[in-house]
């Protein structure tokens, strides 16, 4: 069954008042797949969920789950799983029967309420957990417990809405796995909301990057990395994210195109012919962090050190540029000292935006 999301928005208010949450997106999820909104606070991220669980209500365009429009039933006629930060358990039903409630609800045996819940607890590692009291248990053991109450229900489609976002950064490394493997079990079209990219980039089959109310992108995660379609998309994935300059495009013959920032050129080594109508205009530059070299003394922008931060594996390092503010992937090692510095970008992964659209050309 795939989840279909046909011009679908959805405005707040009216007049002059009006927020236009959602700004008609169109956007399927395949049956098993993994499909990751994300995107900056107040883009529309949740709107667009809470329209597909029934929670709200698109103002225009439906939304299609197979071959039936549901776009204006409930939840509870959509046989939806919805999970979220807030996780609300019974407290005085032990582990166990805050799993099988879905399916006393749903008039199953007890036995075979019991046996599901059995399969599930093996599969989310709580089993020595489920005759306790929710209240007994961790953020994290609570959260398992919630997909769990999901899983047994086996819906036909699974929505997540920020549910790691109360988790320590070892708990959701924890906790990831988990929800790969029972959103595989259950095999349905997942639309997972958050703000964290490493949660993106890691569960996706597909990321969606929505600005605006509108989605900017929507593909694989290294496909949204490695080639975004826009300086949005590229200033918002990646950490950090991707660098940006003024610069200019000095030719583009038969394909090998030379771009300026200031007095440096880089060659492309990709051709493009995309370029050709650029020739002696102004475009944004843009490069991940980690592709510019940092040398003292040596060739390229010069950049004032400003701060390191080091992570242990690598260095954030922050120069002050006459482009603005830069900041570099250095080796776990480096200390600038306050030093002038040359920053030369890798031709090889220079990317080319549209100064007007912010459109990715090459
Ligand atoms: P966050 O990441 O902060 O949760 P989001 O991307 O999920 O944000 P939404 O919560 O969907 O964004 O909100 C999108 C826009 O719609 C925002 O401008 C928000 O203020 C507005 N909005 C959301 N719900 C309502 C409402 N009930 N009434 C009026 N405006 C609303």
């Amino acid at each position: 069954m795939t989840v279909t999301l046909d011009n679908v928005s959805r405005v707040f208010g009216d007049g002059s008042d009006a927020v236009v949450a959602v700004d008609g997106i169109d956007l399927t999820i395949a049956d098993g797949e993994f499909v990751t909104l994300v995107g900056p606070s107040g883009c529309g991220k949740t709107t667009t969920l809470r329209c597909v669980s029934g929670l709200d209500t698109p103002t225009g365009g439906t939304i299609t789950f197979g071959n039936r429009d549901v776009t204006d039933l409930p939840p509870q006629q959509r046989d939806i799983a919805l999970l979220f930060q807030d996780i609300a358990l019974y407290p005085h039903m032990t582990v166990r029967d805050n799993m099988a409630y879905g399916l006393k609800i749903a008039g199953e045996s007890k036995e075979q309420r019991y046996a599901k819940v059995d399969e599930a607890a093996e599969l989310l590692q709580i089993t020595d957990q489920l005759d306790k009291s929710p209240a007994s248990l961790s953020g994290g053991q609570q959260q398992r417990v919630a997909l769990g109450r999901s899983l047994v229900r086996d819906p036909t489609v699974f929505l997540f809405d920020e549910p790691m976002s109360d988790l320590d950064a070892k708990l959701k490394r924890e906790l990831r796995p988990i929800v790969e493997q029972v959103t595989e079990r259950i095999g349905c079209p997942v639309l997972y909301v958050t703000h964290d990219q490493e949660e993106a980039m890691t569960l996706s089959d597909r990321v969606a990057v929505m600005n605006d109310g509108e989605l900017e992108q929507v593909g694989p995660p290294k496909e949204v990395y490695d080639d975004p379609a826009s300086e949005f998309v590229a200033g918002f994935i990646g950490q950090p994210t991707a660098q940006f300059f003024d610069g200019e495009v000095v030719a583009a013959d038969g394909g090998r195109v030379t771009v300026a920032v200031g007095d440096h050129q880089y060659e492309l080594s990709r051709p493009t012919g995309e370029l050709d109508p650029y020739v002696g205009r102004s475009v944004r530059i843009g490069i991940r962090p980690q592709y510019i070299e940092v040398t003292e003394g040596g060739d390229g922008i010069q950049g004032e050190h400003l701060l390191d931060e080091p992570l242990g594996d690598s260095t954030h390092s922050f120069f002050d540029t006459p482009f603005g503010e830069i900041t570099v992937v250095t080796h776990p090692d480096f200390v600038g000292g306050k030093n002038t510095y040359g920053l030369a970008l890798d031709p090889e992964h220079v990317m080319v935006f549209d100064a007007e659209t912010g459109e990715q050309v090459g």
